[in-house]
């Protein structure tokens, strides 16, 4: 018995209902091709789209997201503090219509400085246009008609998730080596603590 409603339980929990009987498996069946149709729809995600009915009716999304949020951007900074503004906006490119996203991303996270190797606020901004193939053969033929290294082709979907192409667009604009333009100089401040001066007097030190 215990076999039988586990899998009862998982189909609940990912249409986000909880259900207290399972009568069958067709049931079950008739819930997870429920849940697929509904995938791209708003009721289930409102940043799933379907992204070529995105770009045929120039359709507009926006939002700030905190760092936090997006664990492999938080992976890669020094904390998850931080917030992205982002925008995504769907075209067709002109003159092939093909189907497009322009996708914008604007914020700051903390870095950890590869010099001093003390973390910074670094501002990260970016813009991109991701042309949509419908297979990878299709990106492959646009690819090469639009003959244009500044555009991204990639395989569009009818539930694709904005929020993973900002995420990656975020990530994509991190830079190499983060560093500080002018590192602070420590060098005094280590002084300090060694030689237990105050961290006033090498506050003067640092400004004469
Ligand atoms: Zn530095």
């Amino acid at each position: 018995m215990l076999y039988a409603l586990a899998p009862c339980r998982n189909a609940a929990r990912k249409r986000g209902k909880p259900r207290k009987n399972c009568a069958s498996f067709d049931l079950l069946l008739k819930t997870l091709l429920l849940s697929q149709v509904f995938r791209g729809t708003s009721v289930m995600n409102a940043f799933v789209i379907d992204a070529f009915e995105f770009s045929r009716s120039n359709g507009s999304r926006e939002g700030v997201t905190p760092v936090a949020e997006m664990t492999r951007l938080a992976k890669d900074c020094a904390d998850a503090s931080g917030s992205i503004a982002w925008k995504v906006e769907g075209s067709l490119s002109k003159p092939h219509g093909y189907p497009q996203l322009r996708l914008s991303v604007d914020g700051t996270v903390q870095l950890v400085c590869q010099r001093c190797m003390t973390p910074f606020a670094s501002p990260i901004k970016s813009s991109t246009v991701l042309m949509l193939g419908k297979d990878d053969a299709d990106a492959d033929e646009i690819e090469e008609i639009i003959d244009d290294e500044t555009i991204d082709v990639i395989v569009g979907t009818r539930s694709m998730n904005l929020m993973d192409l900002v995420e990656d667009e975020a990530l994509l604009a991190l830079p190499h080596t983060p560093k500080h333009d002018v590192c602070l100089d420590t060098s005094l401040l280590d002084k300090a603590k060694s030689e237990k001066v105050s961290p006033f007097d090498a506050l003067k030190g640092l400004k004469s």
